[in-house]
């Protein structure tokens, strides 16, 4: 089995009169994220870190803001493109972890549907989503949020090798049993 580590990093401004969403959930607050997509700062950090992870290069070469197709567009539609990637590389996702440097909103009072939200998209258990928040202090972000995400992958051919031959087993077996009732008939 082999494994993978990727990173990613993102930050968007905030802007009065916008819905605020971060890990694919929409927050009460006053401000939201400016974008072309939803602005969702934690899913495109953590949509970097796994196309980081197998080398196929980042957001904006999949979705370029250019492109209006994707103004407004739910960032989850990112994520499952990346999920796609690491899929057809041969990996799945372990674990990720995340933090974000925002003033406002507290996150900590969110942090469980944030990770149940994002382990959903990742195809993973809650307990393999971590979800840290740090206020900016000193670094004169403020008017800003940013995340940082890590993820560890996890090679799925031994698992498909495994899934191979119990499945030729299987149908060995059953000619075998097939065999068997001939004979007693
Ligand atoms: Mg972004």
């Amino acid at each position: 089995m082999s494994f993978r580590i990727g990173y990613g990093y993102d930050s968007h401004e905030f802007k009065a009169g916008v819905p605020l969403v971060i890990g694919g959930v929409s927050l009460e607050h006053t401000h939201g994220l400016a974008g072309h997509s939803d602005g969702d700062v934690l899913l495109h950090a953590i949509t970097d870190a796994l196309l980081g992870a197998v080398a196929a290069g980042d957001i904006g070469s999949f979705f370029p803001p250019s492109d209006p197709r994707w103004k407004g567009a739910n960032s989850a539609v990112f994520l499952a493109e990346a999920m796609r990637q690491i899929a057809l590389a041969g990996f799945r996702v372990v674990n990720v972890d995340t933090t974000m440097i925002l003033a406002a909103p507290k996150i900590v009072p969110h942090a469980a549907r944030l990770r149940k939200r994002v382990a959903e998209l990742l195809n993973v258990a809650p307990g393999c989503v971590g979800i840290k928040a740090k206020t900016p202090e000193g670094t004169g972000t403020e008017n800003a949020a940013i995340a940082h995400a890590v993820v560890l992958l996890e090679s799925i051919q031994l698992e498909t090798m495994l899934q191979e031959a119990e499945a030729e087993v299987d149908s060995e077996l059953s000619v075998m049993r097939a065999g068997d009732g001939e004979g007693v008939q």
